[in-house]
């Protein structure tokens, strides 16, 4: 996720602060005293009734209807899905229009909506640990705008969805937590008039009576933040990445000027490929959306863009393909793993190497003007806080990673963190993982150093502040 530019250092400046802060006033209580219920949240330390307990899900198989004029959605969601243990009721995260019919393994189920996004299923039979398992929803009616946690709506008719770390729930049904991803197919028909836009690959575009449904396809794990639906009058540019990859991306109608920035896709994954490894999906692009919207979002394979995208906003969401989207966090608290090496490789790398920026210049200037401002060194990098992590992720996570690079060197650090994305490839991983793995990589102690810039609220002594090339 990348905000909008403001006062000199990124600010977070979404709505979602305080929709985020509501989630925290859930009970931490997740677990359950009934070995054959599955647990309704994983209790992770921000958001302990995400996700749920019980099954593995696998794929979602996700079928809209969208009408622009009326904002009315008709869904029918297929989850197939693995126990874990011995269910006779199961909870999915959900909370979009009503629940009109559920059903598991092809028979009628039970079913009940709870709390802020908990859909109860109790199906007819209780199903075994370590077999498979299908649960179809169905539901309609009409959406609303919930900016930052779901559909943003505009008066032209167009709808998208865009959040982190809610906004899957409000179109469909799932196991929403980091650490369940699974493939993604949706299939969406509209009046004909429009078009409709997801991630991966499009199967399918076709016409009739009317109306035009399409088909997208993510073949790679995904996490719900990253899915994403966009119903607009889009125009496409379609161009090809260095490595064959087949590059899709899309304007609204008053985004088109955007086409010149998104024309570089080919040379900035070039960029990060070469820095990360290989482009770990089979399809790319970006989705431009012309309305309102505070924050751009790494939806996967196909970032949407708000309108005041620049260059620097597109290197920033395509290396969140590595770290954030191939590779995810494992508790939210872990989030420096996605924003400090996005915000690192477009504020830094890209500057030093494209732009023929000096970048230890940049840092100094920076530590200077922030390094007794109390606000900037507030929040712990390797753990913000639920409803602060997009603050200083942004702006102290690239200092934190320029002062590692000057005290490992460029080759140490930039195998070490290549290595590090390419293990954990459509995986998870946490902060303490990859501070393990640092020092695997090196005879230096880096525990002063990791505990000053992670850890702490102030400035990083001397020593950790101006390692190597940064001294003043
Ligand atoms: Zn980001």
């Amino acid at each position: 996720m990348a905000q909008h530019m403001a006062h000199g250092w990124r600010r977070y400046t979404m709505l979602g602060a305080a929709l985020l802060t509501m989630a925290s006033a859930v009970p931490a209580q997740a677990d359950t005293a009934d070995p054959f219920t599955g647990a309704p949240g994983l209790n992770d330390p921000y958001y302990p009734m995400d996700g749920n307990g019980g099954y593995d899900a696998k794929h979602y198989d996700v079928t809209i209807g969208y009408a622009p004029d009326t904002h009315r959605l008709t869904g029918s969601t297929r989850v197939d899905a693995v126990a874990t243990q011995a269910l006779r009721t199961l909870n999915l995260d959900y909370s979009g229009p009503a629940v009109t019919k559920v059903s598991v393994n092809n028979l009628p189920a039970w079913f009940d909506r709870a709390d802020e996004h908990e859909l109860v299923v109790t199906p007819l039979l209780p199903l075994l640990p370590g077999l498979p398992f299908t649960v179809q929803v169905e539901y309609a009616g009409e959406v609303t705008s919930t900016e930052g946690e779901g559909w943003v709506l505009s008066p032209s008719g167009s709808a998208f969805v865009a959040g982190e770390p809610h906004s899957a729930t409000s179109w469909y049904p799932l196991n929403d937590t980091p650490m369940d991803k699974a493939t993604f197919s949706l299939h969406a028909t509209v009046p004909q008039e429009w078009e409709v836009v997801s991630i991966g690959v499009r199967t399918d575009d076709a016409v009739r009576d009317g109306m035009r449904t399409v088909g997208w396809e993510m073949r790679s794990p995904v996490i719900g933040y990253l899915t994403t639906i966009a119903i607009d009058r889009f125009e496409f540019l379609e161009q090809r990445a260095a490595d064959g990859t087949p590059l899709l991306s899309a304007f609204a109608p008053d985004a088109t000027k955007a086409r010149e920035v998104e024309s570089r896709l080919p040379e900035i994954l070039a960029f990060e490929t070469e820095l990360y490894g290989p482009y770990p999906f089979e399809s790319g692009g970006g989705i431009y959306v012309d309305s309102e919207l505070p924050f751009s979002l790494e939806t996967q394979s196909r970032p949407i863009y708000a309108p005041w995208t620049d260059l620097n906003t597109v290197v920033h969401e395509i290396a969140h393909q590595w770290w954030g989207d191939s590779m995810s966090v494992k508790q939210w608290s872990d989030i420096c793993l996605n924003e400090c090496f996005a915000s690192y490789t477009a504020d830094y790398l890209w500057a030093e190497r494209k732009e023929g920026k000096d970048v230890d210049q940049e840092y100094r200037d920076t530590v200077a003007k922030y390094h007794d401002d109390p606000k900037f060194w507030q929040y712990a990098l390797a753990n913000p806080g639920v409803g602060d992590e997009f603050t200083s992720v942004y702006y102290r996570g690239p200092l934190f990673l320029h002062a590692l690079r000057r005290t490992l060197g460029d080759e140490v650090f930039f195998t070490a963190v290549r290595d590090f994305v390419t293990a954990h490839k459509y995986g998870n991983a946490s902060m303490p993982e990859f501070r393990q793995f640092l020092q695997s990589r090196t005879p230096h102690d880096l525990t002063g150093f990791l505990a000053a810039w992670l850890d702490r609220t102030e400035p990083p002594a001397a020593e950790y502040l101006y390692p190597g090339s940064l001294h003043v």
